[in-house]
């Protein structure tokens, strides 16, 4: 056997579209020694993290807990559970994650109905209210933030339109969760699913879903079994509540893991995490303007994901390469694109931990340099000018959290 040595990652600026880096304080919870899913200390953990998820969904619903599986699972768990076969699904689609509600609906043996959009636009809720006033629907499905084009869906008419036509709606959360305003009540989401390695920096492993009564209520009342034993969310909410119904042996280090990324949200407070993922952004966009590349997408601000900057690859540049060398010499990784945009869109996220002033300014050194040798010029230093200049005229004063990771010796934000 070949000596397999000491695992020993080499380090990295994960400036994809996830995973991104993984909090500190995250990881040296997961650290900790392990419980039984049923002793006491445990399931008083994992009404904390079912506490904690409320308050970073902004809900009351009584149903707000994880699923085991990466933000896939909980979006599996979420439309197996609600429709059953023969019903009738709306997706809204303009990217890849809307590609992945069809074939998920399609497979639970939905009448899937796709209302397409252009990439790198949101959805019209007109189209949403023409889709539904044809037929008895018993979902809607929208993706919150689609990381594949950067686009970041309204949500608050296409929930109304919805419910006026006695349908359910179901958010893709997975990007938006802890980095911008998902409001689950105010905008009225019956389902909401999101993952742990986007914005809330957690490695990948646990889903987060909430449910309001009538989405419950539509899962009591199916006429048929849910399909999936493991992903069936009416057996895994009676897990998550006091009756603790034997299912899966829940991954009790994960847990762990989420509870701590709630907590730092708690810490940090929402409204100055939105803040400080919109500051790192438009730091990043102005530098990226000042090296002559150009954004991918025609929606206004308010219609951007503030964390994902999809960048248009310049003409007669080799984008895997750029990326490589972002890899070997810089140790900094972004992500690369799917379907019709694969090899014409950088995306760099710069989402929960990630998002940080430092980041930016190693990301826009090194692009750069790296697009330097590819032949795409632009004035010395001209992207971090630009991003530095851009923080000293934000006018937003360093939150809370970065004063307090500055005092825990970890370095601003
Ligand atoms: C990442 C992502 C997913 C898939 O999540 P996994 O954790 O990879 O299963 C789904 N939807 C959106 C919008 C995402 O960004």
């Amino acid at each position: 056997m070949t000596d397999v040595g000491d695992l020993v990652p080499g380090p990295r600026i994960l400036l994809g579209p996830g995973p991104t880096m993984a909090d500190p304080r995250v990881l040296r919870a997961m650290a900790m020694p392990l419980l039984g899913q049923f002793d006491p200390e445990f399931t008083a953990i994992m009404n904390e993290v079912m506490e904690l998820s409320r308050f970073v969904w902004q809900t009351t619903n009584a149903r707000c807990f994880p699923v085991s599986g990466t933000g896939r699972a909980g979006l599996e768990a979420a439309i197996a559970s609600l429709v059953e076969p023969g019903e009738r699904v709306v997706v809204g689609e303009c990217g890849r994650f809307g590609l992945l509600l069809i074939e998920i609906a399609e497979r639970c043996g939905a009448e899937v109905a796709v209302v397409r959009g252009s990439w790198g636009r949101v959805i019209e809720p007109d189209a949403i209210r023409a889709a539904v006033a044809e037929k008895p629907t018993k979902l809607v499905a929208m993706i919150h933030g689609e990381t594949s084009t950067g686009v970041l869906q309204p949500l608050d008419d296409i929930a109304r339109i919805a419910h006026e036509h006695d349908a359910l709606l179901m958010a893709d959360c997975v990007v938006t969760l802890g980095g911008s305003d998902v409001a689950v009540d105010r905008s009225r989401l019956d389902v909401a699913v999101a993952g742990t390695q986007k914005c809330l920096s957690c490695p990948s492993g646990l889903a987060p879903v909430t449910y309001n009564e009538e989405a419950e209520a539509a899962i009591k009342v199916r006429r048929t079994k849910i399909r999936s034993n493991y992903l069936d969310l009416g057996q895994l909410a009676d897990y998550w509540s006091p009756s603790r119904f034997n299912h899966h042996t829940a991954p009790t280090a994960m847990v762990y893991g989420l509870r701590e990324a709630l907590r730092v949200i708690r810490d940090e407070g929402l409204e100055a995490r939105f803040a400080r993922h919109r500051r790192h952004g438009d730091a990043l966009r102005a530098g990226i303007d000042a090296l002559g590349l150009s954004l991918f997408g025609k929606e206004p601000a308010q219609h951007r994901l503030p964390f994902i900057t999809p960048v248009i690859v310049p003409d007669d540049v080799d984008e895997l390469r750029v990326r490589r060398r972002l890899v070997d010499d810089f140790g900094i990784e972004i992500g690369a694109a799917f379907g019709p945009l694969q090899g014409k869109i950088w995306r760099i996220g710069t989402m929960g931990y990630s998002a940080r002033r430092q980041n930016v300014l190693t990301c826009l050194a090194a692009l750069e340099h790296v697009l330097r040798a590819e032949g795409v010029k632009s004035a010395p230093g001209a992207g971090v000018d630009a991003a530095v200049a851009h923080y000293a005229t934000s006018g937003e004063r360093a939150t809370a959290v970065d004063d307090s990771l500055g005092a825990r010796g970890i370095g601003r934000v």
